[in-house]
């Protein structure tokens, strides 16, 4: 028997670690979404960086009914198609030869840690395993994930975590070359730190942290679970950068929505995780493999990513138009639809306000830490959904401007 559930089901029956909006949202077509009163909104989330192709993307929907009407799921003591169809697509695309697939972002990086871990056992001997990670980056909710991230609020209250990480402040390639040494496994970075703000690695340091691993003969891990698929105007943000790394890891717009999660490596690499070394009951479901089969095909058409770069600066200028008013943000800045707007010191820790207020007026919005409105819509946004989700904000901030920072 279903009854009618609410907002409120959510404190009764949910364990607390969300808080989610004052509303359940029910429907979701392009770029539009309506919640159980019939209130529509405009989507600037994406899903945190996820609905790449916006809600119900007919081909997804086709492919995804197809493969539910052929196969759901085999484990994998079977391969299949989809899977297989996928992995050719991702290693003809990328710098890898290999791939592994399980079912988000956390699990991307799991498998990606302990191959370097594994790897630098395997060449060079149990000393090798130290992982070196940038202050504020995010790679995910487990306990080796979290221990990796760069925050260490996610850590609190689960110590003790695993042993061997460190820590250096991002785009500062003189705190890495004193901590980096032979006994370095790998170095784990973002392109752009997304939870942590929106902050891009510099060229400069991109390049410095690739020839650092190169001369410790330590792997360079990409996390590009946020960045990836289109989401920077690139079809993955390395392409972009003039360095290569050893272990990219992707997920979330991968599937669009379908839960699903890869690792890419270098043949060399991959052989360390020989049979039986790492699993997932579900890595490589066809059904997820199917949709993100789809939706690759659909992101990787240079028209398409060349459309990514072109509405970034529609809505960079709808964005400074807004600060012309208000002036509430200290910086605007971001690459392709990954867009961090820093409010104003005064403003700073008030970023779920906006959120909020944001809400009020029919829109959706992310944060990236206390202090930064996020933007990441879906990569076909058209202009005027753009224009029209930018006047909602206008609004929102305006409204919340007039509340008062302290209300
Ligand atoms: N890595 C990065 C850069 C992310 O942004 C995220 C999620 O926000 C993750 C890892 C974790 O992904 P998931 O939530 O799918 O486990």
């Amino acid at each position: 028997m279903t009854t009618q559930v609410t907002r409120s089901t959510f404190d009764q029956v949910m364990v607390p670690n969300y808080n989610p909006q004052a509303m359940v949202p029910v429907r979701g077509h392009g770029t539009r979404v309506w919640d159980q009163q019939g209130n529509e909104y405009i989507d600037f989330s994406g899903g945190i960086a996820v609905n790449a192709l916006g809600h119900t993307h007919p081909e997804l929907v086709k492919v995804l009914k197809d493969q539910a009407e052929q196969l759901w799921h085999l484990s994998n003591v079977f391969t299949n198609e989809p899977a297989l169809n996928l992995a050719q697509q991702l290693t003809d695309a990328t710098f890898a030869d290999k791939v592994y697939f399980c079912n988000s972002g956390a699990e991307a990086n799991e498998a990606a840690f302990k191959l370097v871990r594994k790897y630098g056992h395997d060449h060079f001997g149990p000393q090798k395993h130290q992982i070196i990670a940038f202050d504020q980056a995010f790679h995910g909710r487990t306990l080796f994930t979290v221990s990796v991230g760069g925050q260490a609020k996610y850590c609190q209250g689960f110590e003790p975590i695993p042993a061997g990480i460190e820590h250096v402040p991002f785009n500062d390639l003189d705190a890495l070359k004193a901590v980096i040494s032979d006994n370095t496994c790998a170095v784990v970075m973002e392109p752009i730190q997304g939870e942590g703000g929106i902050i891009p690695a510099t060229p400069e340091f991109a390049k410095g942290v690739r020839e650092l691993c190169d001369q410790h003969q330590a792997l360079l891990v990409f996390d590009e679970i946020q960045t990836g698929v289109g989401r920077t105007g690139e079809l993955y943000a390395y392409m972009g950068m003039g360095v290569v790394p050893d272990v990219l890891t992707t997920a979330k717009a991968l599937g669009c929505g379908f839960p699903v999660g890869a690792m890419l490596t270098t043949d060399k690499v991959a052989a360390s995780f020989s049979f039986g070394t790492h699993g997932s009951t579900y890595g490589g479901n066809p059904l997820a493999c199917a949709v993100a089969g789809k939706a690759l095909e659909i992101i990787k058409d240079p028209k398409l990513l060349a459309g990514v770069v072109a509405k970034q600066q529609v809505f960079i200028a709808g964005l400074k138009k807004i600060n012309s008013k208000h002036a509430i943000f200290k910086e605007i800045r971001g690459q392709g639809l990954l867009i961090g707007a820093e409010l104003i010191e005064p403003w700073h820790g008030k970023a779920a306000l906006f959120l909020a207020a944001a809400r009020e007026e029919g829109l959706m919005i992310l944060v990236a830490g206390p202090n930064v409105l996020r933007f990441a819509p879906s990569l076909i946004i058209e202009d005027d959904e753009i224009e029209s989700g930018l006047q909602r904000l206008e609004k929102a901030i305006a409204n919340r401007i007039a509340k008062g920072i302290d209300s």
